[in-house]
Parts: structure tokens; sequence; C-alpha cells
């Protein structure tokens, strides 16, 4: 169990000083702790002994105002390190698991939930941050102030402690059991508390189409429902709670109880003191948390491991897609894309979505690539910058094996804008420049004027400072397509892949937008997916794809004259824009 927490080994160590200054606090608290009764029970013997005067009763009184003093000093300080550790050790941990899943390929998030890794994310590490905090705190109490404890006990009384620990396991074990079942119950009012909450912002996020069907009433039982659940919820650990302290008490009255009636007889014997008396008594009620921490802390390991495990399966997962030769080409791309027998086929498929496609794309020419719905084009494109993974040799990029390039020379040669949109909540400009550094002012200005989308800005009320998504400027699916043109635009790639990419702007928007991005990007390689026949024409070369195989290949009116599946598409399209708007 332990060995699953071995990755956070090299936190441990990181953060040793402060680790061993606040444990060290922690002893010193529980060191002190146990002096008290030691006070106590002289002071009462004094008192019963007739030996008592005004002095010496000061003194001890100011001696426990020192000792509480200090540990109040420490016990800030020991909590101060040991939570500021567990902190640190979440926010490391944290950081590495997002760095991780950064590395991992596309074929990864086809396999695993989203919400799965939000979980991991959030209430995995809760737990490991809860055991190596409270976890480790509640481990040294436990056991060096529990055995301490028996200890200052033992030597008032051997028989009296004997008996007097009889209650003490189901103390234990009760800690565990209750324990458990709380922290059960706690998770489960995380849960629906996070579900009230979407139910509430999907309501409010809705409120326009739902006031439309007059489905007011729909929208509030929803809302209502999860509520109820959350209530529920909150009872059941209230129940868990109301049934931990009663218990305890009980459980510590049953010792106190065997205390006073086997410990007075002690006393009235001569065996102990009356001061021996108290201070036990006061012993045994100082081992009540340690038997508690030692139920307590078997959840909160065990706990943690669980979710220690969970992270482990996440750090442990190889990224597929990597650089796989020691000297990887670092140096400048020039766009020439050569494809030889690509046969690509998605895992848990049966069917290959590419069929044995050959073609050469040289340097500087402009390719459409068309099909109907589920041909392959967005497969095929993915393979160029390795988002799929290909056989070696199926690619070769300036003659270069596609797997001895660098992977981030590869990606960052591309200018890649797929087929969604997906639009930061941040600033018009920070989603163009997508951290990227030494951007021109220049070129964000080339970008934003080459896809068309200059003058909307300068009309939003910060212009490219102006936020967008949610609370920002809404922008619409064609704006928001033309911002990604743009984010591509940016860096001049040598390659630019645009799949479906301006599938929400009208014909002549489109036409404009091709113009100017064509202008600039004379020289370079540009691979466009689109349905409209003004853009493919365009192009030097067509390839047509069905159902994963290179059909045709060439320019428009060859193809066009061959009277084949281009034609038939070609058609097809020309039809549905005379339908949509006579252009
Ligand atoms: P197109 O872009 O031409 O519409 P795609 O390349 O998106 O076609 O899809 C080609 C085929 O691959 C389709 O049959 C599609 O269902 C399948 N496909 C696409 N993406 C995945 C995926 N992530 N997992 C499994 N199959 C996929
Ligand atoms: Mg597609």
């Amino acid at each position: 169990m332990l060995r699953d927490f071995k990755p956070l080994k090299i936190y441990f160590i990181e953060n040793r000083i402060a680790l061993a200054l606040g444990l060290s606090s922690l002893l010193l608290v529980d060191a002190l702790q146990l002096f008290i009764p030691r006070i106590i029970k002289k002071s009462i013997d004094a008192l019963t002994m007739g030996q008592a005067s005004v002095r010496l009763l000061l003194t001890y009184a100011l001696i426990i105002v020192g000792i509480a003093l200090t540990m109040a000093i420490f016990r800030y300080i020991w909590r101060y390190l040991v939570f500021g550790h567990a902190r640190k050790v979440e926010q490391a941990l944290r950081n590495r698991i997002y760095k991780h899943l950064q590395t991992l390929s596309l074929s990864f998030y086809w396999r695993v939930k989203t919400g799965d890794l939000m979980a991991r994310a959030v209430n995995d590490i809760d737990a490991v941050r809860m055991a190596t905090g409270i976890g480790l705190v509640a481990l040294t109490d436990g056991i060096v102030l529990g055995l301490a404890t028996i200890g200052f006990m033992l030597y008032i009384n051997v028989e009296l402690t004997l008996i007097s620990l009889i209650p003490t396991p189901f103390i234990v074990y009760f800690t565990l059991i209750i324990t458990r079942r709380m922290g059960k119950g706690f998770r489960q009012v995380q849960q629906t508390f996070s579900e009230v909450t979407e139910s509430v912002r999907e309501a409010l996020a809705g409120i326009r189409i739902t006031k439309a069907y007059n489905r007011q009433s729909w929208g509030h039982g929803r809302v209502k429902e999860t509520g109820e659940t959350y209530v529920r919820n909150n009872l059941e650990l209230a129940r868990s709670l109301a049934l931990f302290f009663p218990v305890m008490t009980l459980f510590t009255n049953l010792g106190l109880a065997i205390v006073i009636w086997i410990g007075g007889r002690l006393t009235i014997l001569g065996n102990i003191t009356t001061g021996d008396f108290v201070a036990f008594i006061s012993y045994l009620n100082l081992l009540t948390w340690p038997l508690m921490a030692l139920g307590w802390v078997t959840n909160l390991i065990q706990r943690g491991s669980a979710s220690m495990r969970r992270i482990n399966g996440i750090l442990d997962e190889v990224p597929e897609i990597t650089n796989q030769i020691a000297n990887p080409y670092k140096g400048p791309i020039r766009g020439k894309i050569a494809v030889n027998g690509l046969t690509y086929c998605y895992p848990q498929k049966e069917d290959p979505a590419l069929r044995d496609i050959t073609f050469t794309i040289e340097p500087g020419q402009t390719v459409a690539i068309v099909g109907g719905v589920g041909s392959g084009k967005s497969t095929l494109l993915q393979t160029i910058p390795r988002l799929v993974e290909t056989e070696r040799g199926m690619i070769h990029i300036d003659g270069i094996p596609l797997h001895d390039i660098d992977l981030t020379n590869v990606r960052g040669s591309i200018g890649f804008v797929t087929q969604e949109t997906h639009i930061f909540s941040d600033t018009i400009r920070n989603n163009i420049v997508f951290g990227r550094q030494g951007i021109s002012e220049d070129s964000i200005e080339i970008a934003l004027e080459a896809s068309q989308l200059a003058g909307e800005i300068d009309s939003f009320p910060q212009g490219t400072h102006s936020l967008v998504g949610e609370k920002g400027i809404m922008l619409s699916g064609g704006q928001r397509q033309r911002l990604t043109i743009a984010r591509a635009l940016i860096s001049n790639p040598p390659i630019l892949i645009l799949d479906d990419a301006l599938s929400q702007v009208d014909t002549g928007t489109e036409a404009a937008i091709l113009n100017s991005v064509l202008e600039i990007r004379r020289g370079k390689t540009n691979i466009i997916v689109s349905h409209r026949l003004s853009t493919i024409r365009r192009t030097d070369i067509i390839f047509v794809l069905k159902a994963g195989r290179l059909v045709e290949l060439g320019d428009h009116a060859t193809l066009f004259a061959a009277r084949r599946e281009y034609t038939r598409l070609y058609e097809r399209q020309q039809l549905r824009e005379e339908l949509e708007g006579g252009r």
C-alpha cells in the first residue's frame, strides 16, 4: 500500500527541512501536553497533604501558563509546516499530472472520459493531500502520543492502566467505521453539490429556450430534484456525525467509570495518591485523540493510496506518439509531402478509415481535398502533424521519414485549422498568439487582415484586447472560424492545413479570405478541405477521397472532364449552391 505513494518521495525529500521542523514541533507539543497532568498531580498532592502554599500554587499556575503558551506557538508552527507541505505536494502533483496529460496522444483521449480525468485531478489529489497532511499528523499522534500517554499511565499504576484500556479497541474500531462512512458521505455531498451547481448553471444558460417554450416548470423541476438529493445526502452525513460524538463520549465515560471505581479504591487503600488519581483521569482523556487518530489514519491512508493508484495509472501511461530516433531532424521544413501506401485504422474499428493512399505535394502547391462525409478527409489531414499515428515510412516530409523529424518541429511547421473551432475564454489577441513567443504586431495585423476579421474587431470596445467567450463578446460561428485561421496564419508556417475551416462564412467572404490567404501564402504548401466549388477550382491539384481511398487526382478541368466521382460531387454541390442562394 505504501508503495503507491512512491512518486511522492521526491516531494518529501524536497520539503525535508520544513517537514522535520514541523514534525519536531508536533512531537514537542505532544510531550508538553503530557506534563500538564503531572502539574495537576503535584498541586493536588500538595493540597491534600497540607503542604500547599500560595507561592507554590502560583508557581504551578505559571508553569501551566508557560506550557500552554509554548504549545500554542509550536502548534501554530507544525500546522503551518506540515499542512503547508501537504499543499505543496498537492500542487506539484497537479502540475505533474497536467504536464503528463499534455504529452499523451489523442488515442488516449478517445479512450478515457474527460469526467474521469477531472475526478483524478480534483478528488484524488485531494485524498492524497489529506493522507500526506492530516494523515501524517494522525499517524504520529496515534503512535507516539498514544504510547507515551499509556507510558505515563503505567507509571502511575500498571493494574489500573490495563483495566482502563479495555474500552480503547472499541474507540479505534468505531472511529475506523464511522470515518469511512463519513468520508463516503462527504464525497457524495460534494458530488451532488456539483450536480446542483451544474443544474442551476444549465437552467440559466438555457433560460431563453426555456422561456420560449414556456417550460419554466420543467426547468425548475430539474433544479429541485438535484437540490433534494443534495439535502438527502447532507442529512445522511449529518446522521453519521450525530452518531460519532455520542458513541465516543459513551466509550470515554466507560473508561472514566472504571477509573473511578478501581482507581478510587486504589486511592483509598493508599496505593496511589489523590493527585495520581486525578492525573490518571487527565491521561485517559488525553488518550482519546490518539485512539481516534489511529482509526482515522487507517482510512486516510487507504483512501490516499487508492487515489494514488489511480493517479499513477495516468502517470504510467506512455505517450504513444513521441520522437523515435535519438537525433530527430530539427532543421527548417520546406513543405514537400509524400504519402506512400498510407493505410490507417482507428483503434477498435474494423474498417480502415484510410486505404492505400499515395500522392506527392510539392512545396508551394495548393491542394484541395474533396469527398463525402466520412470519406477520411479529416483523418488524412491529422496524419501529417502526427495527431494520429501512422506506420513509419508511409509519410515523408521533404524526403525525410515523418517519424525522424522532431515532433515539435513537425507540429511547429504546420498551421492546422481543425473542423472544430476551439476558442479559449481570453482576449482575441491571446487566442491568436496562443502563448507563442516572438509574434510581432505586424504579423497579427496581417493575419487579421487576411482572415477578414480586422474590420469587425475594430468595432469591438477594446479591439483585439476584447474578451471572447464566457462573459466576453460572443462570436458567431463564422467569426470563430476566422479567428482560428488567424491563429494558424500568424506563425507563417511552411504548411497550412484548413479542414473545412470556412464552412460557416458566406461564399463571398470565403472567396475574399481565400484571396488574401493565398496571397500571403504564396510559395508555401496549403491543403484545403472545402465543399465550395469556387474554392476548389482555384487550387493547383484536387484529391478526391471516397470511403478512405484516393479515387481521383488532378486539376479541375481534367477531373471534371473525366466524368467520374469528382464530376458527381461537383454537380451535386453546384445544385446545392444554386438552391441556397442562386449564386
Ligand atoms: P471526413 O472528415 O471526410 O468527414 P473523417 O476522417 O472524419 O471523415 O472520418 C473517416 C472515418 O473514420 C469515418 O468512418 C469516421 O466514423 C471514422 N472516425 C473518425 N474519427 C474517429 C475516431 N476518433 N475514432 C474512431 N473512428 C473515427
Ligand atoms: Mg472531416
